[in-house]
């Protein structure tokens, strides 16, 4: 980790200096300069800082989350790291949050647009929380899209309040490149994107490919999430749905990499935002985006 986030050598978070001296005893370095928080470990700025949990435990649980294929409970995170199941679900939210990818470029060539429902969400849950999910979709169900563009074979999916063409159409423009081909089913919410794309339609009452046209790659990605959430998760509240949405597209995206390298990114990722988990949560507040 400390070669990951420092890799030309550890420098101090709070100056920027490069004299630092390690204090073997207390397993952290201290800053040439006298300032401040003069002293610190490879946990601070990071969204492991703020938390007791010493690295031994977060690191394993970190590749534990994005290697396993079909989630990771917080059950089973429990059982291998010796925590409590809410020491546990708290770590596995932490590394889904911090997994976000920030800075995205937009899809382009040849990309899938599809959507799903989520069901079976409020089966597990408490009788006062099952109020809060209707109105999230057909019958307590949450609604996700997804794009995938097919060159990188990689998926984008938001948590979306609901099948409008606004709705989808404002994600599909945000995110895919003008000009670009956009395949999709024969659903009236994707009317209307030929005025900025090549569209075209698979009308899955006819046919599920015609040559290129077909949205099988998406549709085999929902089943891979829907496998997922269904297999581990004893249940996904609606308000934690697009961190696990999150953690699905990442290890989906990553999945050519080794284990090594899935962690190796993870951590990248994770560490190399510097930000604590109060910051990242107070500038993330929602993944409808
Ligand atoms: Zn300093």
């Amino acid at each position: 980790m400390v070669a990951l986030r420092w890799p030309d050598g550890v420098r101090c978070p709070t100056c920027g200096n490069e004299t630092v001296s390690f204090l073997e005893h207390q397993e952290r370095w201290q800053c040439s300069k006298k300032h401040p928080k003069r002293q610190f470990s490879a946990k601070v700025g990071t969204i492991f800082e703020d938390s007791p949990i010493a690295l031994d435990k977060w690191l394993p649980a970190v590749w534990e989350v994005v290697n396993c294929k079909n989630g990771i409970s917080s059950y089973e995170t429990a059982r291998a790291l010796g925590v409590t199941q809410k020491t546990a679900w708290f770590m596995n939210h932490r590394i889904r949050l911090a997994m976000q990818t920030g800075s995205f470029e937009k899809m382009a060539g040849e990309v899938e647009a599809d959507e799903t429902f989520i069901g079976g969400l409020a089966r597990n849950m408490h009788k006062d929380k099952k109020a809060k999910i209707t109105g999230t979709g057909g019958a307590g169900k949450a609604i996700v899209m997804g794009l995938l563009d097919r060159h990188s074979a990689k998926v984008r999916l938001m948590h979306v309040p609901n099948t409008q063409q606004e709705t989808l159409q404002t994600h599909v423009r945000r995110y895919v490149q003008g000009g670009s081909y956009v395949f999709t089913d024969a659903f009236a919410g994707y009317h209307g994107l030929d005025q900025d794309y090549v569209h075209n339609v698979i009308d899955h009452a006819e046919r599920y490919v015609d040559g290129n046209v077909h949205t099988n790659k998406i549709e085999n990605f929902w089943s891979l999430l829907k496998r997922g959430l269904k297999g581990t998760y004893v249940s996904v509240e609606p308000f934690h749905l697009f961190r696990y949405l999150d953690e699905q597209a990442f290890r989906f995206n990553e999945r050519k990499g080794t284990d090594a390298d899935r962690f190796s990114n993870a951590m990248r990722s994770i560490i190399g935002r510097r930000v604590t988990y109060k910051k990242l949560i107070g500038e993330r507040p929602s993944a409808a985006a």
